[in-house]
């Protein structure tokens, strides 16, 4: 099975979403399909597990290896959390881990790469945090918005949920693609750092209780910024 290249693997608190303030294992994955150039000067908020720059830093490990790491942790009963990068582009070779792991798991996914429910059931079973990027990403919308995909995970993995960065009014853009799809909506402030997560909140806030979305915090940005492994 090939080896996945790995950018850290650290035990923390869930920051957003869902689950914010569980205690997690979180296995970042190095690699990803886009770039959204419109988050910031670096693009993402996870640049060194996206940008080829950063590859030497990733550490190739098979599952056996990345279980050894996770086990450290399981005496704190925590979930497990699969981030990147894009870590459904290791879907194939991640999923002995998905069998492997007892507690709830989430993957952190831009919803554009498909799985094969049928032949990966235990998928499931996790929930796809679907963090859908929008036009303030800075990709082109046939790159980054895969409707096919986005149903086929809120139909076979029903504990999925949405998870949009804003900055502005992008309701229309969040109405077009979760039309028909019966899952929850969060919405989190864009920002790399503390000030700009803070410029953003109350806008956000706002947005929330207006369209009756869910918000989520960052609390690992607003407590830690930029800093790895938090
Ligand atoms: S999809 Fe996510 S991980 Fe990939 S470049 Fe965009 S923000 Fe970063």
């Amino acid at each position: 099975m090939k080896k996945i290249p790995v950018s850290e693997i650290f035990y923390s608190v869930q920051g957003e979403g869902k689950y914010c303030g569980t205690p997690s294992v979180f296995v970042r994955v190095g690699g990803c399909n886009l770039k959204c150039p419109g988050f910031g000067d670096k693009g993402c908020d996870s640049y060194y597990a996206v940008d080829k720059n950063y590859q030497k830093e990733w550490v190739l490990m098979n599952i056996e290896e990345i279980k050894k790491e996770i086990l450290k942790y399981l005496d704190k009963k925590p979930h497990l959390v699969i981030t990147g990068g894009e870590p459904t582009l290791f879907h194939k070779e991640l999923y002995p881990l998905v069998e492997w792991f007892e507690n709830q798991i989430t993957i952190e996914t831009n919803a554009t790469i498909d799985i094969d429910f049928e032949k990966y059931p235990k998928y499931k079973d996790v929930v796809f945090a679907m963090s859908v990027k929008l036009s303030n990403s800075g990709e082109e919308y046939n790159k980054r918005v895969k409707k096919e995909v986005i149903k086929s995970y809120a139909k076979n993995a029903k504990k999925s949920f949405f998870k949009f960065v804003i900055d502005r009014d992008l309701k229309n853009e969040i109405e077009e693609i979760t039309k028909n799809i019966d899952i929850p909506i969060y919405c989190m402030p864009l920002g790399a750092t503390k000030e700009e997560l803070e410029k953003n909140a109350p806008f956000v806030f706002e947005f929330c209780l207006k369209n009756g979305y869910c918000y989520s915090d960052r609390i690992h940005i607003r407590l830690f910024g930029k800093k790895k492994g938090v």
